[in-house]
């Protein structure tokens, strides 16, 4: 028996194995969600020069300061300004010129009235007028948007190891940049391991169980930014194990990641090629579910295996592999997603093992309250789908009863 491994130190012993990946060039439009590989300091102002936030007249506000409707302040118009103009004209001393959203400001307005304020509200479309009634006087400095009022040149706005959003890409754009270095994206090869396994689309057969783990990693490695290389099944055979891997190995990924054939039994042979062709540091992680974790290396490839049984496989990947992939794509670990709930019912650890029951969190007046969700067994997934946190038993507890408080790990935001 070997010995069982705290989760702290199997996740330490997974990172330090795991090689930094580098950066590439990324078109803006495709960068969402990519995680940036440079500070991103700003080349312009934003807005980049003086403009109107509205449709009206631009002029100076001290010419129409007694403007009223029963008295309108007559101006001549000098100049229309749509948007995309070049740079206009000085604005003649006691005129007003027709201004458009979004279109600069000329040298010497310091406002715009807008066009609900004049004669000419409800004539768009129409030739520039000789005059303008101003019906209000405004204030200087109104419905102009300062260049700068939002960012500086020069300012760093965007942070190395942000994972980028809809309206980063937009601020991207609106600076200009056509692309960014963003971190490669890891590649994490996935395989399934067992003689029952089945494809989706395929007849069931008795005996047979369809192959959910390949699918439920692939989901959760994609969300955090990995590349997923689907490998398929490997029949419980030595030979197509050993097969697999070698298709694995060609494919120069940063890690294997497998599921089932890392526990005890006879036909287990994910661990004994591993053991054998490769090299096998753990294999048993003191949790539940989830002990037998193998981890190593095949042929220089960094190789996580994950148990079989759905639940254990899926906490397997929450646990060890996407705090790694954070840390691989040089972002800071996770703020944990950790609230305190008041149990209905007592949890058990009867051995000390750090446990993971899905539990269901509820408001009940001020508090939450947490109550198992489903049978828990390790290989039930429905009790996992109807689950909203995991409810943790630390290791070295043996019982929590109801009425105590629990950490609850929350699963919504976790695969969010
Ligand atoms: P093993 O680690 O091979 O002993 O598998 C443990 C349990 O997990 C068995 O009940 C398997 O049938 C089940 N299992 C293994 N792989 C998968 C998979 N890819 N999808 C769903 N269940 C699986
Ligand atoms: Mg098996």
């Amino acid at each position: 028996m070997s010995e069982l491994l705290a989760i702290e130190t199997a996740q330490q012993r997974i990172l330090a194995a795991l090689r930094p990946i580098g950066s590439e060039p990324c078109r803006v439009e495709d960068c969402a969600g990519r995680v940036l590989a440079e500070d991103i300091t700003s080349p312009l102002a934003l807005p980049p020069f003086d403009n109107s936030s509205m449709d009206g007249f631009c002029l100076r506000a001290a010419d129409i300061a007694a403007a009223s409707t029963a008295a309108p302040v007559v101006l001549p118009v000098s100049a229309d300004i749509p948007a995309g103009a070049g740079l206009p004209a000085p604005l003649p001393a006691g005129s007003a010129a027709r201004i458009l959203t979004g279109a600069p400001l000329p040298p010497g307005a310091d406002a715009v009235l807008p066009v609900e304020n004049t004669d000419q509200y409800g004539k768009a479309g129409q030739a520039l007028p000789q005059t303008v009634a101003c019906l209000a006087p405004v204030k200087a400095g109104e419905n102009v948007r300062r260049k700068g009022e939002d960012l500086q040149q020069g300012q760093r706005v965007l942070k190395k190891g942000r994972t980028l959003q809809a309206q980063d890409v937009g601020l991207l754009v609106a600076l200009g940049f056509a692309q960014v270095a963003v971190m490669r994206r890891p590649r994490i090869a996935v395989f399934s391991s067992g003689d029952e396994l089945l494809t989706p689309g395929q007849p069931l057969a008795p005996g047979k169980i369809y192959d959910s783990n390949r699918y439920v990693l692939g989901a959760l490695l994609q969300d955090a930014g990995a590349e997923v290389l689907q490998l398929g099944i490997a029949q419980d055979t030595r030979a197509s194990v050993e097969a697999l891997l070698q298709n694995a190995v060609a494919q120069a990924p940063d890690l294997i990641l497998s599921s089932a054939g890392v526990s005890v039994g006879v036909y287990d042979f994910v661990r004994q090629v591993l053991e054998e062709n490769g090299a096998l540091d753990f294999w048993r992680v003191n949790m539940r579910p989830g002990k037998p974790v193998a981890f190593g290396q095949y042929q220089g490839i960094p190789f996580l295996g994950l148990p079989g049984n759905p639940v254990s496989a899926y906490i397997g990947c929450l646990v060890f592999v996407l705090p790694l992939l954070r840390a691989l794509l040089g972002q800071p670990a996770a703020a944990p997603r950790k609230v305190q709930a008041t149990l209905q019912e007592p949890l058990q650890s009867p051995d000390g093992r750090e446990s993971f029951y899905r539990g269901i969190l509820t408001r009940s007046g001020e508090q939450t309250v947490a109550r198992l969700a489903g049978h828990q067994g390790s290989g039930n997934l429905f009790s996992l789908v109807q689950a909203n946190a995991l409810l943790i038993v630390p290791a070295g507890v043996k019982t929590i009863a109801a009425g105590e408080s629990v950490t609850a790990w929350l699963l919504d935001e976790e695969s969010a």
